[in-house]
């Protein structure tokens, strides 16, 4: 999958399958990019995450849902850590990624998903406050 945004590049993550890496050094608090792809209704999600697989569905609010497996970018890609990168805020429908702190070139971006569409799965960030298990 082509990123249709300079900051960031998709690879393959030491956390699970691909990720999303920093193309560029990224400051504290700086949009890194937004989720891209279909909105779909809370109960399509729940209909997409029960059938299994990779799932990248994040939801917005009490009603909708975005699903970046189609029609997604490099954001698509973040992986969740215990201690992470970035951080994920809605505006108006939109869900958009800032850096936590100072992010290097090559850096794997992740954010803290909580709550994750699999709790209770064993989590893999690697981090050293790792919870152990997704929320
Ligand atoms: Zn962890």
């Amino acid at each position: 999958m082509e990123s249709a945004s300079p900051k960031l590049i998709a690879g393959k993550s030491p956390i699970n399958g691909r990720g999303c890496f920093a193309a560029i050094p990224l400051k504290r608090g700086r949009k890194i990019g937004e989720l891209l792809g279909a909105r779909i209704s809370n109960a399509e999600a729940a209909r997409r995450v029960a059938k299994g697989g990779k799932i990248r569905i994040c939801e917005l609010d009490d009603r909708w849902s975005i699903d970046a497996s189609r029609g997604g970018d490099a954001t698509a890609f973040i992986n969740h850590s215990c201690e992470p990168n970035c951080f994920s805020r809605v505006t108006r429908g939109h869900m958009l990624f800032f850096a936590l702190r100072a992010i290097e070139a090559g850096e794997e971006i992740t954010l803290d998903y909580t709550p994750s569409q699999h709790p209770g799965r064993r989590c893999t960030c690697g981090a050293a406050k790792c919870r152990g298990v997704m929320m």
